[in-house]
């Protein structure tokens, strides 16, 4: 049986605002803690419903907050993958020097380790950019696997077009471009060259992508999956069927709504806010259905041990 995995990145609602050009000072206290103290304990729910294992990628800056620990904490010890999204979630890390990177990715997991007493195996980058210094930094502390390369053109492309919306409305995005090269890189597991991580090499970790659909390259994502029409999403499955191994990566936002979150500014920037929670739900929970009904789902940690490349 093919593999399949789901991650859920676990961006607080002050990087969706980063992202829009607004300030965080929009979002109560509450919204600001939403994604760990709402949105996980949903997905924790979902999954066991579903009987699966998951990986969450979380920020090591948000294990501060107790109530966001015990969160992360008890999907641990029900056998959910913890893995690193770095210390503070800065989309521009791949930017930064090789020292800045290094100290970033082992202080979200030195946070992880504490917490839950595993050194994390995985990494996923803010914006999904993937750097030789980041590669490097990732090999040098032992990681077994990355999960950041995205090579979809339709999201590519809508992300410099918000960017570049934003810019002639005079807000500024905390989002970076990838380099257009990662829409050459493969597509299914595979060791990257330390130079150049979107092409094939001999890094001593393992590159999981995240799954797009294979001729239109719509990435297979939480938003896909709760706002796309049902033939479209019809049309979107069939295309995965054939995969030996589908990466299905959701956000904690999937799993919150406009009620949820509370802040009409973030609502209107975030259009998926707009579907109810239970309508997001019970959506998710369909695509669930299909993974498990053809794929062995496993978390991503599993994959990177049993994929030969
Ligand atoms: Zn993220």
């Amino acid at each position: 049986m093919a593999l399949a995995s789901v991650s859920v990145d676990l961006d607080s609602l002050g990087h969706y605002c980063r992202i829009h050009g607004l300030p965080e000072s929009v979002l109560s206290a509450g919204a600001a803690q939403s994604i760990y103290r709402e949105a996980l304990p949903r997905f924790a729910e979902l999954f066991a419903e579903t009987g699966m294992r998951a990986t969450f990628f979380v920020v090591g800056r948000d294990l501060d907050d107790p109530a966001s620990a015990q969160a992360v904490r008890s999907v641990s010890a029900a056998g959910h993958e913890i893995g690193n999204h770095t210390f503070v979630h800065d989309y521009a890390l791949t930017r930064k020097s090789p020292g800045e990177i290094g100290d970033d990715v082992a202080r979200g997991g030195a946070a992880i380790l504490r917490l839950t007493g595993t050194r994390p195996a995985g990494f996923r980058a803010p914006g999904y950019t993937l750097t030789s210094s980041l590669v490097r930094a990732l090999c040098a502390q032992g990681y077994r696997y990355d999960s950041s390369v995205f090579p979809s053109a339709p999201y590519w492309a809508a992300k410099a077009a918000v960017m570049a919306g934003l810019a002639v409305m005079g807000r500024e995005s905390k989002a970076i471009l990838d380099r257009p090269r990662v829409l050459r890189a493969p597509r299914l597991p595979y060791r990257p060259d330390l130079e150049e991580p979107y092409r094939r090499g001999r890094a001593g970790l393992v590159e999981l992508p995240i799954t797009v659909h294979p001729l239109t390259r719509v990435p297979i994502i939480g938003t896909t999956l709760t706002m796309l029409p049902p033939r479209a999403l019809g049309a979107l499955w069939r295309g995965l069927t054939s995969l030996p191994f589908v990466n299905l990566e959701l956000h904690g936002i999937d799993l919150l709504d406009a009620t949820d979150v509370g802040c009409p500014e973030l609502a209107a920037s975030v259009r998926d806010l707009a579907i109810p929670f239970s309508t997001k739900r019970a959506r998710l929970k369909q695509a669930l259905r299909r993974l498990t009904d053809r794929f062995e789902v496993v978390a991503l940690a599993a994959v990177a041990e049993r994929v030969a490349v």
